[in-house]
């Protein structure tokens, strides 16, 4: 403590007799998590900061559930202690939209820092609470609302901010990583490794936000905002779910030298000079094939990781654990660090950045390369009839495979890069061809270097 009473008498505010107080919203997996680490480390983290951090009280639903704290600590009305005089820095984790909107509005307006992992509250709302910050000068921070433990928001803030991202692409949610990766493994159907990831944690009794693609879109947009300096909500992420995926898709994906991931890309697009020369941004979260040599590829079970290509930094991979509550709250600390030391030292944390205001580009305008399944009849001029459709909507082949089957032939045609609105007509054409029994699947290839 001697430290941080020299410092004490150097900044003149902050000190042993005057410590950093912090109001936690919500003590559910994460929020617990850190409420130990504040309390179990308080001394090293005094050290880092400068000054004591101290836990003012948190807000939680059900009082009657036994957290392990002092029942003084303890309180259901968030807005009374967002506003307190002894609270510096307000951490929220309660999720959801209402009332973490408003609760988070009124700390900022009453000078607090906040530090969240909402994701879903920060893909829609970050224009009006990083204006809140602003105008009275707090800090706004929310590492931990991407990919949980991975330090992902601070480099792109920060240590890339002199540099120009073109591509940021993640596996960005753990429970479709764990399913994709069962279902490669052991050939099982998606239903039922769901049930087996339900019943493991992996997955919530209502798994829609994850495996619909929702929750990956929310990461999504937060992180095209930053990488592209550009607002981007979830509104603006083209998105496909899991659901459709089957044993059979992975099965084809193998036999190629694929996997299946579901990948979260923004991307800067940059029309040729022909064109103007103009850029855009498009975000989207789908399921793709990618080669098993891509760095994606090896990132298994409910791991994440995100792979940010920079024009001077090259590509910079970052990977660990996405969730859970240790792992998360140590993001979450080390936001609660850098927003204590802003207050012990007078610094502020880096506020919105959106001044480029790149267009969206539609999903429709999006080039990408396709992996098209095929159930066809075993007969003579099937191929012609099927490269024919391709060839008429200007949609380039890159391979074909066929494999017999006793019900007929399955056909494999991978494309060159095809805007997505012609392979939509595409498919819709061969879907009434004669000698197509089905279009069994359509999945788009990433990560090759075509
Ligand atoms: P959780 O386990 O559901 O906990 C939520 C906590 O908030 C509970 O303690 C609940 O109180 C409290 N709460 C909810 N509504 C409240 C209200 N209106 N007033 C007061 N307290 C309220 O949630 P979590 O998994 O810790 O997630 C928290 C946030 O972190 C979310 O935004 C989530 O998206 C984000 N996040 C979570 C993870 C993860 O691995 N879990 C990873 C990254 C980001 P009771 O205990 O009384 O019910």
């Amino acid at each position: 403590m001697t430290e941080v009473a020299n410092n004490a008498a150097r900044n003149g505010v902050w000190g042993t007799d005057h410590p950093i107080g912090v109001a936690v919203l919500g003590m559910g997996t994460v929020g617990t998590e850190v409420v130990r680490i504040l309390r179990d480390h308080a001394d090293d983290i005094c050290n880092r900061v400068g000054a004591p951090v101290v836990l003012r009280g948190v807000s939680v639903r059900d009082l009657g559930k036994d957290r392990g704290l002092p029942a003084e600590l303890l309180t259901t009305d968030s807005e009374a202690l967002v506003t307190r005089d002894d609270v510096d820095i307000v951490v929220e984790l309660m999720g959801g939209i209402d009332p973490a909107r408003a609760l988070i509005k009124q700390a900022l307006d009453a000078g607090k820092s906040v530090i969240t992992a909402n994701k879903a509250l920060l893909a829609d709302y970050t224009g009006e609470l990083a204006a809140a910050a602003e105008n009275s000068r707090a800090d706004l921070y929310f590492e931990a609302a991407v990919a949980g433990a991975i330090p992902v928001m601070r480099p792109l803030i920060q240590s890339l901010s002199g540099d120009r991202v073109n591509r940021v692409v993640g596996i960005v949610n753990g429970t479709t990583n764990f399913i994709l990766s069962a279902m490669a493994e052991t050939g099982a159907d998606y239903h039922d490794v769901l049930a087996e990831a339900t019943r493991l944690g992996y997955a919530e009794a209502d798994p829609t936000a994850d495996v619909e693609g929702y929750d990956a879109a929310a990461k999504a947009a937060i992180l095209a905002s930053v990488a592209f300096h550009t607002r981007v909500t979830s509104a603006d992420v083209y998105r496909e779910g899991i659901s459709k995926i089957t044993a059979e898709d992975l099965e084809t994906a193998a036999a190629v030298g694929c996997t299946v991931k579901l990948l979260a890309i923004c991307e800067r697009v940059v029309e040729g000079p022909e064109e103007g020369g103009k850029e855009s941004v498009s975000v989207r979260v789908y399921p793709a094939l990618i080669p098993r040599k891509h760095p994606l590829a090896a990132v298994n079970e409910a791991f994440n990781a995100v792979v940010v290509e920079a024009e001077n930094a090259g590509r910079l991979m970052f990977y660990g654990q996405g969730a859970g509550g240790a792992p998360t709250a140590s993001a979450v600390m080390g936001d609660l660090v850098m927003a204590a030391r802003n207050k012990f030292f007078g610094g502020r944390a880096p506020g919105e950045s959106v001044y480029a205001e790149l267009p969206i580009a539609p999903i429709g305008d999006t080039p990408t390369r396709y992996h098209v399944n095929l159930q066809v009849a075993d007969r003579t001029g099937v191929l012609e009839a099927v490269a024919g459709e391709f060839a008429k909507h200007g949609v380039s082949i890159s391979t074909v495979r066929q494999e017999g089957h006793d019900e007929g032939a399955r056909l494999v045609v991978v494309t060159h890069h095809a805007q997505e609105s012609a392979l939509a007509d595409t498919v819709a054409a061969l879907a009434e061809l004669d000698s197509v029994t089905s279009v069994t699947s359509v999945l788009r290839l990433e990560g090759t270097e075509e």
